[in-house]
Formats: structure tokens, C-alpha cells, sequence
């Protein structure tokens, strides 16, 4: 019986020594430039959101939303003083 017990403990650090070298190995490969050569925005599709001053368009992330429309920067905000239209 001890030596099933051996056996499994043995088996166990064997797998267990394989699956920590072949993570090491992924994560020190230099592959990926290999394995995805395409920009980042094709893996990371994003809706894209256009800016109601100037027309742009951006990701949305990176726009400012105000009042249920998205604007590219702070200064194509509309005038809050209410002076026009
Ligand atoms: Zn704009």
C-alpha cells in the first residue's frame, strides 16, 4: 500500500513539474509577435462613437458623453451658459 502511495506522489510531482515548465515556457516564449501580427484594434473591437461637434470619430471609451451625445475633447462640449439657441 506504501508503495501506491510512492507511486501517486511520484506521478503527481512529475505532473506537476511538467505543467509549471511548460507555463514557464509560454509565458518566456517571444512568440506572440508571430502568432498575432495584427494591430490590437482588430482583437479589440470597440464601438466607435462620433464626436457631435466636429464629426470625429473615436473610441468610446476615449469619448466624453454629455447628454446622450459623445464629444472628442472637453472643448467641443456645447456652451452650458444656454446664451445660444
Ligand atoms: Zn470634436
Amino acid at each position: 500500500m506504501a508503495r501506491i502511495l510512492i507511486l501517486l506522489a511520484v506521478v503527481l510531482g512529475v505532473f506537476w513539474w511538467l505543467r509549471s515548465r511548460a507555463e514557464a515556457r509560454r509565458h518566456s516564449a517571444p512568440r506572440r509577435s508571430a502568432e498575432a501580427p495584427r494591430a490590437p484594434a482588430a482583437t479589440h473591437p470597440e464601438a466607435m462613437v462620433q464626436c457631435a461637434h466636429c464629426g470625429v470619430h473615436l473610441p468610446q471609451s476615449e469619448a466624453i458623453a454629455w447628454r446622450g451625445l459623445h464629444y472628442c475633447r472637453r472643448s467641443h462640449l456645447p456652451d452650458d451658459s444656454g446664451a445660444h439657441s
